[in-house]
């Protein structure tokens, strides 16, 4: 039998006890007093059921479960249910406003953005991220179309093209974004935009890297390769001839050879693979090595000083050896005969610094910010007469990163250079 049946029952016998009655009555007391007292019952009854109506609309105004009134008879069984209905619905509005607090949360840290519009593209709702992508606010820009606020004729184009089955590569305030639009449900189309600025520049660092190493490898094989033809073809070339072309051959070896060194050097830097790994570095050896070495490339036209007056410090000796050895090398190679070069380690109240000064060519202001970059020179030739690779710099930037160091450079076309590396005070052990 179904439960709620139960609550009913009293319900008909109340009626039928009133009819009962006022048939009792009617038989005592005649038909008027037996009439008059069953209406009488009726209108309790009704008044009763009249009051639950009021309070049953009085709720509604203001469907609060907390507030929901108690019943008497078959009331007791609506109320009950009306409360339990109130409860689902406050507990899935409840998970619902949940969800849509999570899913504004996660939309609000996407760094990509995303945004919502309908058939005619009228903005309905973004995330954060479109604001730095496209600068749309969803506050201001609600209700507005986005072909108006994001003025491009290439995303023009791709809206009236409709190939949305292909994302647009758009240059937008400096940025390059990857546009795509997705069209859902039936009238509703999400715009996500994905910034693909600093992508697109490590892919064009990359490119431009096989470039440069492609030409700075080609040139010395060309040489090698045309020695290596005349030989062929004239096989009996004097001795003198045959050992200038060799030794040219030799330096165009040992060109390409410092090269392929030096990309190794810098791909093993910038490889997470190969973690920086502490120790004590002996500044004084360190630096004594570094300084015959500048010597012997020099062989005697430079004056070369050395000053230690600093401590040790704790980084790759190896690394640290190529950095200086990079800074010395280049003093000597773009400072004249009878210049003079300084290496100065000294402590400082923010740290220790390696100061590699000389008094050679000098360097342009326009070229300083620029010649950390790989194959960046400031005279090609001069730096290739000098079997320079173009990478030394780079090297010397990539080490000091990894040892928390900054590289400072100061010239003065025709009167020299300053090389300062400071380091931090927490390198010094
Ligand atoms: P390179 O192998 O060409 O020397 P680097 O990366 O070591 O490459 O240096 C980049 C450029 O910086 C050089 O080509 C040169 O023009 C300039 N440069 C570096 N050191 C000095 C210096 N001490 N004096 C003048 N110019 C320098």
């Amino acid at each position: 039998m179904n439960p709620h049946l139960l609550f009913w029952i009293p319900a008909v016998l109340r009626l039928s006890f009133i009819l009962l009655g006022a048939g009792v009555l009617w038989y005592f007391f005649g038909p008027v007093f037996g009439l008059l007292c069953g209406m009488a019952g009726m209108c309790v009854l009704l008044c009763v059921q009249l009051h639950y109506l009021y309070r049953l609309a009085d709720w509604l105004d203001n469907p609060n479960s907390a507030k929901l009134p108690d019943g008497w008879g078959a009331w007791t069984d609506i109320f009950s249910r009306l409360y339990k209905l109130r409860r689902g619905d406050e507990k899935n509005q409840a998970e619902l406003t949940e969800w849509l607090a999570r899913f504004r949360q996660a939309m609000s840290l996407l760094p990509d953005g995303v945004v919502i519009m309908d058939d005619v593209l009228f903005l309905e709702w973004c995330n954060p991220a479109v604001e730095k992508h496209l600068g749309l606010h969803l506050d201001r820009d609600k209700g507005r179309r986005v072909t108006n606020l994001v003025r491009s004729p290439e995303f023009m184009d791709y809206i009236i093209l409709g190939r949305y089955d292909q994302p647009l590569t758009l240059s937008f305030r400096e940025r390059k974004l990857i546009v795509h639009i997705i069209p859902f449900e039936n009238r509703r189309q999400i715009l996500v935009t994905h910034d693909a600025t600093e992508s697109q520049r490590i892919e064009m660092m990359r490119r431009d890297f096989i470039a440069n190493a492609s030409h700075e490898l080609r040139t010395p094989l060309t040489v090698i390769n045309g020695f290596l033809e005349i030989a062929a073809s004239q096989p009996n070339l004097d001795t003198q001839t045959r050992m200038a072309h060799l030794k040219l051959m030799a330096e165009q070896g040992q060109r390409m050879q410092n090269l392929v060194e030096d990309m190794l050097a810098l791909t093993r830097l910038e490889s997470i693979e190969y973690p920086l790994r502490p120790e004590r570095v002996g500044i004084a050896a360190l630096l004594e090595q570094v300084h015959q070495e500048g010597m012997a490339l020099s062989g005697g036209k430079h004056q070369i000083s050395l000053a230690v007056d600093g401590p040790d410090i704790r980084g790759s000796t190896e690394e640290l050896r190529s950095a200086f050895g990079n800074l010395v090398s280049n003093a000597v190679r773009y400072t004249p005969a009878d210049g003079s070069i300084d290496i100065v380690w000294r402590d400082t109240a923010s740290g220790p610094q390696l100061v590699v000064r000389d008094t050679g060519i000098g360097i342009r202001q326009e070229h300083i910010s620029r010649l950390t970059e790989r194959f960046y020179r400031v005279d090609k030739s001069r730096s290739r007469e000098t079997q320079g690779t173009g990478l030394g710099l780079a090297i010397v930037k990539h080490v000091l990163i990894r040892h928390n160091a900054v590289l400072a450079i100061d010239s003065q076309p025709e009167k020299g250079s300053t090389f300062t590396v400071s380091f931090p005070k927490e390198s010094v052990c």
